[in-house]
């Protein structure tokens, strides 16, 4: 069986082989948050465009700034004010954050630092040359490549793109992800379930782990335990660019996703994992598209998605696949698992003492999404440890929506 390393590098190895070019659309910078680039960016001008003030105080050349000295301050720089005419020998200028520095001033000395009586202004300590000053082009020289074809764009990416004025940017279109619940239990959620039946949760789960992921849910219900239903829905989510189902990849009577899939020339890579929970989890590749049938138990669900599908959904969006969202904590509290698989439990890392220290939380196994819901990460527990003491350091899988 797979350790969870090697089933996430079969998906990456899989993936990159079978995926073809992207297609792309120009999208606005206020809609592009967590699309990848598919063109260069390069600045328009030189960063910082001009020598940039970075303080409030006084422009000044660095040799007349000395303590006792005083120098007649001549006038003043606003942030945005064009700045013509050089500092004259003997003079300082006011000025302010984000204002250009005058030509002949060769440091800013923080207001902090000075006293002033009328015009005539006392600086307190000596200054260093080139101090509070950002040079013009230090950031980025002219028509400079500043973002590249498979970037994510997140937040800053988006504020480097609009600092340049690329208000418009060529992007690759989200993958599209088809998902599908099975289970004769399962009712859509706005049913009413019956005594014996539960809501379809886990579409819910699958397609903002697939949003939060980059890419574009198509949710298409539930599909009985009947062979000829599961293969009519699955025929559907082959035409979007990956298929993730959950449920029917257990050991049952009922458990027809595998069968069905290989009926319809479905190569598998792997259909167990040393995990716990998560341990059924399938993947292969089913006329060209990735495919994850993942375990029915919605804390599985959720756990074989951040392992294997999200990679695949990086992929598919013409980026690379994200690392893990691994750091490392210390336990609060002592824990005892079975060895042999490597646990993800529910557990919630919180800073203490200038360092993350991380608790596993009650659960009632799998099953129990109210756990998951507390928690803002798993403690992952390695397959060769049977037993952590409190104190260890131990890794722990950060949930991405809410850290
Ligand atoms: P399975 O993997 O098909 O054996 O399903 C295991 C268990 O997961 C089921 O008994 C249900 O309790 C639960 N389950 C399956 N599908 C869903 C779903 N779509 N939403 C919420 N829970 C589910
Ligand atoms: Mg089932």
């Amino acid at each position: 069986m797979l350790s969870y390393e090697q089933a996430r590098n079969k998906v990456i190895e899989q993936v990159k082989r079978k995926r073809g070019p992207r297609a792309t659309a120009v999208v606005s910078v206020w809609d592009a948050l967590g699309m990848v680039l598919a063109q260069e960016v390069k600045t328009d001008r030189e960063y910082p465009p001009f020598d940039r003030s970075t303080r409030d105080g006084y422009a000044v050349r660095w040799k007349e700034a000395a303590p006792g000295a005083g120098l007649k301050c001549v006038g003043e720089i606003k942030a945005g004010d064009t700045v013509r005419e050089a500092l004259a020998a003997g003079t300082c200028l006011q000025i302010m954050t984000g204002a250009a520095v005058p030509a002949g001033a060769d440091a800013v000395v923080m207001i902090e630092h000075t006293s002033r009586e009328g015009d005539f202004v006392r600086f307190e300590r000596t200054a260093q040359r080139g101090q509070n000053i950002v040079p013009r082009g230090s950031e980025a020289a002219g028509a400079h490549p500043i973002l590249t074809p498979g970037t994510r764009l997140g937040y800053a990416e988006l504020a480097l793109a609009a600092q340049v004025g690329a208000a418009r940017l060529q992007c690759a279109l989200r993958p599209r992800v088809a998902i599908l619940s099975t289970g004769d239990e399962v009712v859509l959620i706005d049913e009413t379930p019956g005594p014996f039946q539960i809501r379809n949760s886990n579409s819910v789960s699958l397609a903002a782990q697939v949003r939060i992921a980059g890419g574009e849910p198509v949710v298409l219900g539930n599909a009985a335990d009947r062979i000829e239903d599961l293969g009519e829905k699955i025929e559907r989510g082959l035409k979007e660019d990956a298929l993730v189902l959950s449920g029917g990849v257990s050991m049952g009577t009922y458990d027809l996703v595998e069968g069905v899939l290989k009926a319809m020339g479905a190569e598998f890579f792997f259909d167990a994992v040393a995990i716990r929970p998560g341990k059924p989890a399938v993947f292969g590749i089913c006329q060209g598209k990735p495919v994850f049938g993942l375990p029915g138990n919605p804390v599985s669900t959720m756990v074989t998605f951040e392992l294997f599908v999200g990679p695949a959904i990086d992929l598919l969006s013409g980026a690379e696949a994200r690392v893990l969202p691994l750091v490392e904590a210390r336990l609060a509290e002592a824990l005892k698992e079975r060895p042999g698989l490597t646990h993800f439990l529910p557990a919630r890392v919180e800073w203490r003492e200038r360092a993350p220290e991380v608790k596993a939380l009650k659960w009632q196994g799998s099953g129990d999404i109210a756990a998951l819901a507390k928690a803002n990460c798993f403690l992952v527990v390695p397959a060769d440890r049977e037993k952590i003491e409190i104190g260890e350091s131990v890794s722990v899988l950060l949930r991405r929506d809410v850290v």
